[in-house]
């Protein structure tokens, strides 16, 4: 069983990460991110509660978070394993996690935590754009689509996320560093942590994460 968490600031790569770990391990992906995204999409309760805070860049507050993650976990298909991007966010999130975890006789067995410099974060942020029908992710240096605006894979429309406006993207890295970069330490002190340089290329760091949890699986 392979319970992960994927810890690292905004654009440090952990969705792509992610992506990849699915494919190799078949887990389920929960980012709390993109839970917020489509509920807002649909227009739910629960996404015009979190529009508010996902706009401005802070963090939706613990309660709702907490809830949300802890419905998604006790569904079957995450009983034999799965990966979490974006959460737990703050200290109390992590501890509610390991409380329930307990509850169920279950660990986290590593927390995958992708280090990047913040001058490069900001340059990566401001220049991602997402196709808005698939979701499909570019950068305006790094990754162009083929014609400008429009998504390569569907045809669809890319656009910025408003988050990732430089204003926003400032405002998400200090609520990172105040309130997330503490869970490094946190997971640390319980021998969880696996930290990993994300500015190295996309698949050096996705087979340093492999042969890390094979290394640790024996
Ligand atoms: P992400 O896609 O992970 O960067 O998340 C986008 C936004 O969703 C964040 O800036 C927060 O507003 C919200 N969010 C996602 N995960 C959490 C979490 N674990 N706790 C609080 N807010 C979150």
């Amino acid at each position: 069983m392979l319970n992960l968490i994927l810890l690292g600031p905004p654009g440090a790569g952990k969705g792509t990460q992610a992506e990849l770990l699915v494919e190799r391990f078949h887990l389920p992906h929960i980012s709390t991110g993109d839970i917020f995204r489509a509920a807002i999409k649909e227009g739910s309760p629960l996404g015009q509660k979190a529009k508010v805070f996902l706009d401005a860049g802070k963090l939706v507050p613990d309660d709702i978070v907490v809830g949300i993650v802890e419905e998604r976990l006790s569904q079957p298909d995450c009983q034999e394993g799965f990966i979490l991007d974006g959460f737990p966010r703050t200290i109390p999130q992590a501890e509610m996690l390991d409380r329930y975890l307990a509850g169920a006789d279950r660990q986290i067995t590593a927390v995958i935590n992708i280090d990047v410099d913040f001058e490069v974060l900001i340059r990566r942020l401001t220049g991602r754009r997402v196709c808005r029908n698939c979701q499909a992710v570019y950068h305006i240096v790094n990754k162009p689509s083929q014609k400008s605006g429009v998504c390569d894979h569907c045809g669809g429309e890319i656009y910025q996320r408003q988050d990732d406006a430089e204003e926003t993207v400032r405002k998400r890295l200090e609520v990172y560093r105040d309130q997330t970069a503490p869970l490094i330490a946190y997971y640390r002190e319980r021998g969880k942590l696996k930290t990993f340089n994300g500015e190295e290329p996309i698949q050096v760091v996705f087979d340093q994460i492999c042969l890390a949890l094979e290394e640790q699986n024996g």
